[in-house]
């Protein structure tokens, strides 16, 4: 068999470069994926009582980025969903990310007051900061708040999330859930804030339903590497494991989910709540407030248990950022420098924390630099 591009991985980033390349180049490509599915680990699918849940933990799309949602918007119609999250903190559940509201949750109307004066003169209002630019304020009332929120918030649920300290990781993981300072009781901020009608599988269904493209679920890159002609790869597995781990393996971080049934209409009051301080799991996310199934008379909830990530045994979900681990992935990069046929993109192929929206954004970026040639 001969294709012009094989493409290994049917996620938001081989399902992207695969549309872009056979509509827009009229070039052949082959998307082949290990797993029996297509949509990486955005796949949905309706559970034994008919619940649509997410295999690989829940996901919300978001972004600012118009371009990737007019781009997705050709494969799906959106629901709006405003994504909102609590946190367990002293048997208290407070909106996450920290903001106003979470503070009247926890302190005395005086203390409440006094804090969200000073974080108002000293931030202004609508300001999000990061927890660790919180906890270099001099301020003694908001060093209070910041080692708080440190302690209650961050420090444990990170310790769970990745097995290492806030200060261990890169700065931009925990920014992701910054404090806001106003009343904002949304999880993200961005624009475009919404789920697709039908679900992701049906979007990457429409995605990848053109002529030039086939599909081989089931299949290793290796099984299919000797087999297959092309003359272009595109890769989106682990850079790692591609180079056979020639510099060492590049650290992941895995989960087991553990999904729950139950016979009552509703679970929890929100879509997640998070458990920074108690439990061997981060955080609980009950589907049914994220899609369209509001009418089911019973739920279907899912636990993310963090674990160490061990090839062959379980899946690599997180790249781990922080800088020791980036002076490895330089020495990967240069290995995939010096293959002129071969290009890497996505969250396993270039090492990232890539968000689905950002997946998206790097596989359109890649597209023009391919169809420039
Ligand atoms: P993937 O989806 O990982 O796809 C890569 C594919 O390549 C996989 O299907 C894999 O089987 C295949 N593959 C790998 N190696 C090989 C090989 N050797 N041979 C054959 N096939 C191979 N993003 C958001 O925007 N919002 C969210 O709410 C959100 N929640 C998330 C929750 C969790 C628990 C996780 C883990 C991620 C979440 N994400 C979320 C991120 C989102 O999953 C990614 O941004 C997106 O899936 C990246 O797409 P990708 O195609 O790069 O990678
Ligand atoms: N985080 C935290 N406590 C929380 C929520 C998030 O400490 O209650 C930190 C933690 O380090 C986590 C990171 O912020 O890994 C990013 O959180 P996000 O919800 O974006 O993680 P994801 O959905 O990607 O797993």
């Amino acid at each position: 068999m001969k294709v012009d591009y094989l493409i290994v991985g049917a996620g938001f980033t081989g399902a992207t470069l695969a549309e872009r390349i056979a509509r827009e180049l009229d070039k052949k490509v082959l998307v082949v994926d290990r797993r029996l599915h297509m949509g990486g680990n955005a796949y949905d699918e309706y559970d034994e009582h008919g619940v649509l849940v997410h295999r690989y933990g829940p996901h919300i799309f978001h972004t600012q980025s118009k371009k990737v949602w007019d781009y997705l918007s050709r494969f799906t119609e959106w629901r709006p969903y405003y994504h909102r999250v609590r946190a367990v903190v002293e048997g208290k559940e407070i909106p996450l990310p920290f903001s106003l509201a979470s503070l009247r949750r926890l302190f005395s109307e005086r203390l409440a007051d006094l804090l969200e004066e000073k974080l108002i003169a000293h931030f202004g209002y609508g300001a999000r900061i990061s927890i660790l630019k919180l906890k270099e304020v001099q301020d003694p009332d908001l060093r209070f708040l910041a080692d708080y929120v440190y302690k209650n918030v961050f420090e444990g649920y990170t310790l769970k999330q990745w097995g290492l300290k806030p200060e261990e990781l890169s700065p931009s993981v925990t920014a992701r859930v910054p404090i806001l300072v106003s009343y904002d009781e949304r999880y993200f901020q961005d624009t475009y804030q919404a789920m697709p009608k039908e679900g992701y599988t049906a979007l990457f269904r429409r995605m990848l339903a053109h002529p030039n493209i086939r599909v081989l679920l089931g299949a290793d890159w290796k099984e299919v590497e000797g087999e297959v002609r092309f003359d272009r790869l595109i890769f989106t597995g682990p850079m790692d494991e591609f180079f056979g781990y020639l510099h060492g393996p590049l650290p992941y971080r895995s989960l087991r989910f553990a999904f729950e049934h139950h016979q009552r209409p509703w679970f929890q009051e929100v879509g997640t709540v998070n458990y920074p301080n108690d439990h061997g799991f981060t955080r609980i996310t009950e589907f049914k407030h994220l899609t369209h199934q509001a009418y089911l008379p019973h739920t279907t909830v899912v636990y993310e248990y963090p674990e160490a990530y061990e090839p062959g045994k379980n899946e690599p979900y997180y790249p781990v950022p922080r800088e020791e681990n980036e002076e490895r992935l330089a020495l990967y990069q240069k290995e995939a420098a010096k293959l002129k046929t071969v290009l890497f993109a996505g969250r396993l192929g270039d090492y990232r924390y890539y968000n689905m929206d950002q997946a998206v954004a790097r596989a359109l970026k890649l597209f023009e630099e391919v169809a420039r040639g």
